[in-house]
């Protein structure tokens, strides 16, 4: 089963407010998160991954740097790309409205969902954003996954058109993604939607029998050591993991977050470990193989879900 470690790296700057002005302590924070105790945004979450001899898939914002300047997502691309991990592109179009050139002749009102965009529209700015990746070092752009995963039809359309054949934006725990996709076979396994292979983020039963979604700062690593071996003995193919380039740090600081950072070695390590069962993997290694079979939702144990409430008590307090 492959493994694909996935990072959705992002930059915000505490509301639309006071763009220019909160910008470059944002950026500080987003890309380098720096700390007495060493930077744990981007430059911790590589080591930690490089340590380990993993690989890992970093989707990438650009259209902040149609605001602020391609030299800042150049020095993003190029920190992911010298470590030698994977850039893919990643889409809030939420900054649609705030640059300039804009990229679709209507960019007046801001549309935070990709989803809420034409197929025209949505085409200008995945190409758009392709162009800037590539513009800032990129090697190639061959995977995408949409800003909040709200996407719809019309993004694999888009994708299409793009030469992007590989989609990672389908999280079933969410209603926005694939608001016209809902009964889709894609909810229980990975599909090809107008031709574009689809790794949906995998999601998993917990301890108590709730579905989540595999995300780094929401599981405990019990949990996603269970999702992981139940996933690979039910036969699953691919395993989507989501993180993103500030979930080692504590809200609103550029602190480390130490409970999340053990959570993440723990991953790693357990990854390096288990690597001929379970390797680390980019998308251009995959594809959907297996169009007939279902197969059984991963799940934990209760003693890993009790552990992770215990962290996030032990966080909140
Ligand atoms: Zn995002």
């Amino acid at each position: 089963m492959n493994v694909l470690l996935t990072f959705d790296v992002e930059v915000w700057c505490n509301g639309w407010a006071r763009l220019d002005e909160n910008f470059p302590s944002a950026y500080e924070r987003y890309v380098y998160g720096r700390s007495t105790r060493g930077d744990y945004a981007l430059p911790k979450t590589l080591e930690i991954l490089n340590t380990y001899g993993l690989r890992g898939v970093f989707f990438v914002e650009p259209l902040f740097a149609a605001r602020f300047g391609a030299g800042y997502l150049k020095t993003i691309v190029e920190l992911i790309r010298d470590a030698g991990q994977d850039v893919q592109l990643h889409l809030h179009p939420e900054w649609t409205d705030e640059i300039s050139p804009a990229l679709i002749p209507d960019s007046k009102d801001k549309r935070q969902h990709l989803s809420y965009y034409t197929l025209a529209e949505q085409t200008a700015l995945i190409a758009g954003g392709k162009r800037m990746l590539l513009q800032a070092g990129a090697r190639s752009v061959t995977a995408f996954r949409a800003g909040n995963f709200a996407c719809n039809r019309d993004t694999f359309r888009a994708l299409q058109a793009n030469d992007i054949l590989i989609d990672s934006s389908l999280n079933a725990f969410y209603d926005v993604s694939g608001s016209d996709l809902r009964e889709g076979a894609w909810r229980s396994k990975p599909t090809v939607i107008e031709g574009v292979h689809s790794f949906p983020v995998t999601l998993f039963a917990d301890g108590l029998g709730k579905h989540r979604p595999v995300q780094v700062a929401g599981c405990g690593f019990g949990e996603l050591r269970d999702a992981l071996n139940s996933a690979a003995v039910a036969g699953h193919q691919e395993f989507v993991i989501v993180s993103h380039n500030f979930e080692l740090l504590k809200p609103n600081s550029s602190q480390p977050d130490p409970i999340v950072v053990k959570r993440f070695e723990n991953l790693c390590q357990f990854l390096d470990k288990h690597r001929d069962q379970l390797p680390t993997a980019v998308y251009s290694e995959c594809s959907v193989r297996d169009h007939s079979t279902v197969r059984a939702l991963p799940r934990s144990g209760l003693g890993a879900t009790f552990a992770r409430h215990i962290e996030q008590l032990y966080r909140r307090f």
